[in-house]
């Protein structure tokens, strides 16, 4: 049991988040308090929040970002063979497809 700084009443050790680097590696406020203590920062913050929450939301689209063009650059080769292989596989298709393609813009033209 571990008392909360906040609301000071004494509750188990799982009421409290995990922080490392603090002496029982837990928060000293309850989660309850915690996540109060988070709204009224908002409530007394609110240009503040909002800016925290555009970069956050601007980090993480950065990073998504990032991630897919790391992915593509890692899958590159693979999706060039894929697709050599398969336009070689499916040759004739392609070519009757874009036959037919012509065909119809003839037509209607
Ligand atoms: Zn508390």
């Amino acid at each position: 049991m571990k008392e909360c700084r906040r609301c000071h009443k004494m509750k188990p050790l799982e009421d409290f988040h995990r922080r490392y680097g603090s002496k029982d590696g837990r928060n000293s406020y309850c989660k309850e308090c915690a996540n109060e203590a988070v709204r009224e920062w908002r409530r007394n913050n609110p240009e503040k929040a909002k800016k925290h929450a555009q970069t956050s939301y601007l980090n993480n689209i950065d990073r998504r970002r990032e991630y897919g063009r790391a992915y593509y650059a890692s899958h590159r080769e693979y999706y060039a063979a894929y697709y050599k292989k398969w336009s070689e596989e499916h040759r004739e298709e392609i070519s009757e497809r874009r036959k037919r393609y012509y065909r119809i813009r003839k037509e209607s033209a």
